[in-house]
């Protein structure tokens, strides 16, 4: 049997979800939505397995202003998401980000600083001196300065975040069905049904792939070339004796990152270019916290000396290898399929943002709130890079 979906989103967990929420929640929308997704756990996904960070300390202003809007709608989630009076609950901790410079990299940051205060961004540059009065267990002796995120970056409970979206999706009136896309089935210039892995297919007026690191497969059924690549990163929970007071989300000079988490720390480290093959397998690599972290950390805690690793998992960013941003909106020769991939590492934070610009696509024709069209396929097509520069 054929089923027919004014909008079909492949993909439903915090992407899929948050357009599926907007698309439902948007007054000019009155059609019929269906998620697939064949994973409803959220087992392996990125979102759940993130480290569930929103900073609003980028390079690109399309992804300051984004995360500006996911702190907004993550403070103000009960208007947004609550079914029957019932908020979700985000735990959202504002703990700030630190991202941290030795001499070399200071102009970096201040460079940055300007694009984010210009934004309104409430960011602060601390010398070693502000840096030792405010985190006195920091190592700075190799460090020329600092950046601090004062208000609206933290972290926060991203399964908490996307079964938000899902449920008031539902409770708006979309659907949900447990399946895989297998095919976009084309005709002429937009893409006229999906196919799915149970045999069955239904008919679309638009299609939003939100299929994570399966997003280039799919692409790959319409005949497009999609230039996001899976690539593994590690999230190791670790306790500390000594007690860090005040801690934010600290960004070693090295890439490196820790920040609290209930009674411990989390950390990781996007390794070099050169090793970081495609990768879709979920095992940890233990010598990456034993050879290249602990050491980090150590030296940049002097405290982190006596650490233990607790846990630890993988987790797949979406990397879009020509500028680590997001692939946005929809391909110039298929109109009614519309992308949202390539996050590299900062998608859950962007969900609010991109759920919203996909709603608007589909029902204005056009972005409303927030002018996105940056991010869009253009410049993959011509090959021009929207580089950021605050990857982490
Ligand atoms: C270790 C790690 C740390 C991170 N830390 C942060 C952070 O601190 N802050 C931040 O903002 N971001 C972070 N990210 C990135 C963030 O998690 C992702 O950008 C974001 O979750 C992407 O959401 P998504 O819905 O697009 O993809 P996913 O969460 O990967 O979901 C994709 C969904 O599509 C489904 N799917 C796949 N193929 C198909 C198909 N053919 N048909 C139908 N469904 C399909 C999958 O089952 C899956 O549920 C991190 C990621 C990782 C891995």
């Amino acid at each position: 049997m054929q089923h027919t979906y004014d909008v079909v989103i492949a993909g439903g967990a915090v992407i899929g979800s948050a357009a599926a929420f907007f698309l439902m929640n948007h007054p000019a929308f009155s059609g019929r939505v269906l998620v697939i997704e064949p994973d409803p756990g959220y087992q392996n996904c990125a979102t759940t397995r993130s480290a569930a960070s929103i900073r609003h300390q980028f390079s690109t202003p399309e992804n300051i202003r984004m995360s500006q809007f996911g702190t907004e709608f993550v403070k103000d989630i009960g208007t947004w998401l609550a079914v029957d009076g019932e908020a979700p609950q985000l735990d959202f901790v504002e703990g700030g980000y630190l991202f941290l410079a030795t001499a070399p990299g200071l102009p970096v940051l201040q460079a940055n600083h300007r694009i984010q205060r210009e934004l309104g961004v409430e960011v602060a540059l601390l010398e070693p001196a502000a840096l030792a009065e405010r985190f006195p267990w920091l190592n700075r002796e190799d460090l020329a300065g600092a950046s601090l995120g004062l208000s609206g970056e933290g972290w926060l409970d991203a399964y908490g975040l996307l079964r938000g979206f899902r449920r008031k999706a539902i409770a708006l009136g979309a659907e949900y069905r447990q399946a895989r896309v297998v095919g976009l089935e084309r005709e002429g210039n937009r893409i006229a049904r999906v196919s799915l892995d149970d045999g069955s297919t239904v008919s679309c007026g638009a299609v939003i792939n939100a299929a994570g690191t399966g997003a280039r497969a799919l692409a790959a059924t319409a005949g497009i070339a999609l230039p996001v690549e899976s690539r593994k990163r590690f999230v190791f929970y670790f306790k500390c004796r000594t007690t860090i007071t005040g801690c934010p989300l600290v960004i070693d000079p090295s890439g490196a990152y820790f920040r609290p988490e209930g009674a411990g720390f989390i950390c990781g480290i996007s390794p070099a270019e050169a090793n970081d093959p495609e990768c879709y397998d979920f095992d940890v690599d233990h010598t990456v916290f034993d050879d290249v972290l602990w050491p980090t950390l150590a030296h940049r805690v002097p405290a982190f000396e006596a650490i233990k690793v607790e846990s630890a998992w993988a987790g797949h960013y979406d990397v879009n290898t020509l500028d680590h941003n997001v692939i946005l909106g929809p391909h110039p020769d298929l109109g009614n399929l519309l992308f949202a991939n390539g996050f590299s590492g900062h998608g859950l934070q962007q969900a609010p943002a991109v759920g919203r610009a996909l709603a608007e696509l589909v029902c204005d024709g056009g972005y409303r709130s927030l002018d996105l069209g940056a991010l869009g396929w253009k410049r993959v097509l011509e090959g021009r890079a929207l580089r950021e520069v605050n990857v982490v």
